[in-house]
């Protein structure tokens, strides 16, 4: 793993330290220091009531014609978005159910309550998956449903095509490894629209496509592209935080992305 200097080495030597204390004792809490839990009560308090659901389409003008609103909570460099990449890129899994929480408090709760959501996790790849010893999308989207009860489903009607992996790769190699890096399970979109389609047409159950992070949006881009191909209407674009440009794009849009 590569990181940013600003970032990386403040990180590095946090997530050490806290991952050494995370085997020896109790977690410390990834907001205030408390040992205890990965994030405390009061921290969980302060973040949810400081959180709104951010909307828009960011640099990618072609997602407005996938999805018809495009959702996150936070940015990579609050705290939000370093548990996000504690999580993924340390493997904390306990990160996933503080991190389940806040998106089922802080947005999906309320969503549950206007319609059913089908909840898609954006495939990893395998080889991803091996390194961290851990499909974290959908650990953390099955999390999510868990607190959701009947109003919530995970369908995998996405799946991983290749072992592509974006880091490092220019703009124009990313274009195409997004574009080749998922495919449909067209037997699990018939299976959701036989269930689904009239509450998806009545706008009583909507399809959410499933990320942590937005970078650049091409993957989930070409993701919904191929969903809609196949039928299913409407999307939504949801992740638990967004990238931010930073002074050298192409290093930093490289060095991210699932
Ligand atoms: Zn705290």
């Amino acid at each position: 793993m590569v990181f940013s200097k600003e970032n990386g080495v403040k990180n590095t030597t946090k997530w050490a330290v806290s991952s050494v204390f995370d085997l020896l004792s109790p977690p410390l809490c990834r907001g205030c220091g408390v040992r205890g839990s990965y994030l405390c009560e009061c921290c969980k308090k302060y973040i949810l009531e400081h959180l709104r659901v951010r909307r828009d389409f960011g640099e990618a003008p072609e997602a407005r014609e996938v999805f018809y609103r495009v959702s996150y909570l936070g940015y990579r460099d609050e705290l939000l978005g370093e548990m996000v990449e504690e999580y993924k890129y340390r493997s904390i899994r306990g990160l996933a159910g503080v991190l389940a929480e806040i998106l089922w408090e802080g947005y999906l709760r309320s969503e549950t309550r206007k319609r059913k959501v089908i909840l898609v996790p954006f495939p990893t790849s395998r080889k991803h998956i091996r390194e961290r010893g851990m499909d974290h999308t959908l650990i953390l989207a099955r999390e999510i449903a868990k607190r959701a009860g009947g109003g919530m489903e995970v369908s995998r009607m996405l799946r991983r095509r290749k072992d592509t992996t974006q880091v490092g790769a220019s703009e124009e190699l990313r274009k195409k490894q997004a574009k080749e890096a998922t495919e449909v399970d067209e037997r699990e979109v018939r299976r959701v629209l036989e269930k689904y389609g009239r509450a998806l047409e009545k706008g009583k159950a909507r399809v959410v496509v499933f990320d942590d992070v937005w970078t650049t949006g091409a993957s989930m881009i070409e993701a919904g592209k191929k969903l809609r191909r196949a039928g299913v209407e409407r999307l939504e674009g949801l992740t638990v935080v967004r990238g931010r440009r930073q002074k050298s794009p192409t290093i930093y849009g490289g060095l991210f992305e699932a």
